[in-house]
């Protein structure tokens, strides 16, 4: 069968032009399906013009499409119009959003709905098609029923990572060079474990696993590492470090197998500080850039995220990797609570730290997480695209205008001009003056943002 998987554009373009990972789980999904036997096309719709030319050219039996939140109405829209093309195509979708609230996808347009891990569902609704079966008897899928509620089958345990293929990056060789994240590029990513041991209450991610850590085998990282061409790899776990021993001995193994790559991964702030021989090692081998979620500015707003991290460990965690000359990009939450008064000590924790690269993230319910169990009835609009975490979907106490300001204000303030392009000099003067302009429409972006909320 011909199997086209759908990456859809992103709900804020501008996003795009942070950071653009590959579509690893479709090159996951890929490698499955040709395993037995079908042609697999992926459309980055990122990247590429028109669906419909690629619906044309490849002629698809099936389509499978993924989604985060933030993609829902985007990939419903696709889907109808792609039903408009060949009402006989069967088109499936699959990914985070689908994995929380399938429900969301049993709308015209869509038949099947894949709830949890992929490659194998899909490897099996391709071939009950090929056969005419029902799909009833695969479990993990919400089968859509028009005007009824969707009919989920029976659970799918999630297989072990090993069991997986390796994704098949030949399927996004013509825009490899395209993907990226800030100076990184081109930028490979690899998935070495799966879920958290964490359990903060903002994050969509350890539910998804039952709050079970998944992981690979050291073997398998290094096999799949060997046959990556890019220079910088990004590791897209949730959270790459939760197993430290496991850690240790993939960067010996990585060592040993004359890998030199740069890499780019995950950390939390207690496993720097519990651990920090292990930060050197893997300096060492080639890590070259850590994020770590700080989240917020005091133990009593870290406690109330559940985030199991103090002040404390932020400020050893950020000298220890500073010092090792590692890049700490740390992120931060804006809580929707904000008066001036916690943006004003927000700006000077950041400081206080020292950071040369921050994000943040307006605090958001998102589906699937604690958060939103507690907090969904206070949620100001139901409308997916805005759960992108910068658009601020509970009620803010200051207005939402001054809300924003001060928002945009952390940018300039917390990180002053001249210690940004201080920072970045290391990448030359093309990317400081990216940067800088990216900056700048983040700027007008998020001046505008209160308009849409
Ligand atoms: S540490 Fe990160 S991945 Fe783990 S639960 Fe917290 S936010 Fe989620």
């Amino acid at each position: 069968m011909n199997v086209l998987l759908i990456h859809p554009p992103s709900a804020n373009p501008l996003l795009d032009k942070v950071y653009m990972h590959e579509p690893l789980a479709l090159e996951y999904l890929g490698a499955g399906l040709k395993e037995d036997g079908h042609e697999v096309e992926i459309f980055d719709a990122r990247l590429e013009g028109s669906i419909e030319k690629a619906y044309h050219r490849f002629r698809p039996d099936i389509v499978g499409l993924t989604a985060f939140t933030s993609h829902v109405r985007i990939v419903k829209a696709m889907a109808e119009n792609l039903k408009r093309l060949d009402p006989d195509l069967l088109v499936v979708i699959g990914g985070h959003h689908a994995t929380v609230s399938p429900e969301d996808f049993n709308v015209h347009g869509i038949d099947l709905v894949v709830v949890g891990e992929g490659v194998q569902a899909l490897r099996e609704i391709a071939r009950f098609a090929e056969a005419g079966e029902n799909f009833s008897a695969i479990r993990g899928l919400g089968l859509v029923r028009a005007g009824a509620e969707i009919l989920l089958t029976e659970a799918r345990p999630y297989t072990p990572l090993d069991a997986l293929p390796v994704p098949d990056r030949s399927l996004t060789r013509r825009h490899r060079k395209h993907y990226f994240s800030e100076w990184l590029q081109p930028l490979a990513s690899i998935r070495t474990s799966l879920g958290c041991t964490s359990r903060c209450n903002f994050c969509a991610l350890w539910p998804i696993t039952g709050g079970k850590y998944l992981r690979r085998s050291v073997a398998s990282v290094v096999d799949e590492l060997k046959g990556i061409e890019e220079p910088n790899v990004f590791f897209c776990d949730d959270e790459s470090m939760c197993d430290v021993r496991r850690m240790d001995a993939l960067a010996d193994a990585i060592d040993g197998a004359g890998l030199r790559k740069r890499y780019f991964l995950y950390a939390r702030a207690d496993t720097v500080v519990s651990c920090p021989e292990l930060f050197i090692k893997w300096r060492k081998i080639g890590l070259a850039q850590v994020f770590i979620g700080m989240e917020s500015f005091s133990d009593e707003r870290l406690g109330r995220l559940n985030k199991g991290i103090s002040i404390a460990q932020q400020r050893n965690a950020v000298r220890y990797l500073q010092d090792l000359g590692l890049i700490v990009y740390a992120n931060f939450m804006v809580d929707t609570d904000f008066e001036k008064e916690d943006f004003a000590r927000l700006t000077a924790h950041i400081r206080e730290l020292e950071l040369q690269h921050v994000g943040f993230s307006v605090l958001t319910p998102l589906p699937g997480t604690e958060l939103y169990r507690q907090r969904r009835r206070e949620l100001v609009t139901e409308n997916p695209e805005l759960f992108d975490m910068v658009h601020a979907v509970l009620p803010t106490r200051l207005p939402l205008s001054e809300f924003y300001s001060r928002m945009l204000d952390l940018y300039t303030k917390s990180l002053p001009l001249s210690q940004t392009v201080r920072s970045l000099a290391r990448f030359g003067p093309l990317r400081i003056w990216k940067q800088l302009a990216l900056l700048s429409s983040f700027s007008r972006y998020l001046k505008k943002a209160h308009l849409e909320t």
